[in-house]
């Protein structure tokens, strides 16, 4: 007979992402509006093992919807990759009558949570909150269309000095294993190139686009590089095109923490409500061990298992159509 959920519990873990407050704001008045208990827990899976729960209402998470990051923290725990830590971690949540975990985070997140929800029979949804978009079974994680507007804000920044100068810049975006937000920046952005874990580009690619774009009197440029690209560091890029054409002026930007932060965007914040209220419903349907996503707009429930080990693949089409408007 299935039991459901009287108390829910919800926390971020992993690496922050624009939007997961709008999800908290989701799951705890969805929460309400069904007439159940619902405390946020501090700091991550820290917070779990620390026993930091406080119990929220729909008042709790008022004028949070707008704000970057997440205003119960983000933690990465060591500890809770231990038996010990785990136990502990069920142990305060029983004691705090909470019988069920809604988690907010990447991969690594729901690695745990899968462990957790096995080992103690706990029932748990995920909700996808990170940059990187590198999660299968959601078409967007929250969190992905404010990093990329915002890099898209500062490449066009940077091409404005570029093209005064005639310059050619290097600009290296996040995304982990992933070229998610590569490639829709340099789509985005009207980049020459970019330099992305999934295209294998090489060296002599790079030449040919950059001389193209010299023989196409295109004298300012901006290649987009993805942080885990296999090329290389952005300033071994820099080098090797420096020492091939040595008349360019070569600059290189790193956008690092900046994609991080701010205000979600209108897409982030509708994405994070979706899938909060989702993340609630589904455990008010028994559903356990899943990640709450997005897909051809209809929301869908993904194992833990598949979602974690199952690689979220780009769209080619967005390879092909960034390949043809970089002529
Ligand atoms: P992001 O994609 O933004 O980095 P993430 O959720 O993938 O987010 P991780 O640092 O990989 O971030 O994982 C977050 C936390 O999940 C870890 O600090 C750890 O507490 C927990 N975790 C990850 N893997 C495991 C595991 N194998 N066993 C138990 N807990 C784990």
């Amino acid at each position: 007979m299935l039991k459901l959920p009287s108390h829910i519990a919800v926390l971020t873990s992993g690496g922050d992402a624009p939007g997961m407050n709008a999800a908290i704001r989701a799951v705890v008045r969805s929460a309400v509006y069904y007439g159940k208990k619902v405390s946020g827990v501090y700091n991550g899976y820290e917070g779990l093992i620390d026993g930091t729960f406080e119990e929220l209402d729909s008042r709790s998470v008022k004028y949070i919807l707008n704000h970057g990051g997440t205003f119960l923290k983000s933690a990465r725990s060591q500890r809770f990759r231990t038996p010990e830590g785990r136990k502990q971690a069920h142990e305060n949540l029983v004691k705090a009558g909470i019988d069920a975990l809604i988690v907010i985070g990447g991969d690594g997140s729901f690695t745990g949570a899968k462990i957790f929800s096995e080992e103690f029979d706990f029932q748990v949804i995920g909700v996808p909150g990170t940059i990187d978009n590198d999660l299968y079974g959601t078409d967007f994680t929250i969190g992905f269309d404010t990093a990329t507007n915002t890099a898209i804000e500062c490449i066009d920044k940077i091409r404005d000095t570029a093209s005064s100068h005639d310059r050619l810049f290097l600009v290296e975006v996040m995304g982990r294993d992933s070229g998610f937000i590569a490639l829709r920046s340099a789509i985005a952005a009207g980049a020459l190139e970019v330099i992305m874990p999934e295209n294998s580009i090489t060296y002599d690619q790079l030449y040919q686009a950059i001389e193209r774009a010299g023989q196409n009197k295109k004298f300012s440029n901006i290649i987009v590089v993805a942080e885990g690209n296999k090329l290389g560091n952005i300033f071994e890029i820099a080098d090797h095109l420096k020492a091939k054409f040595p008349h360019l002026d070569i600059k290189v930007t790193i956008l690092g923490h900046l994609q991080r932060g701010g205000s979600p965007t209108v897409f982030d914040r509708v994405l994070a409500s979706k899938l909060g209220v989702a993340a609630v419903e589904g455990l008010l349907i028994g559903r356990n061990k899943v990640m709450a996503g997005v897909m051809h707009n209809q929301v869908i429930y993904t194992p833990f298992e598949e979602a974690i080990t199952r690689r979220a693949y780009i769209n080619p089409e967005l390879i092909r159509i960034n390949k043809i408007l970089t002529i």
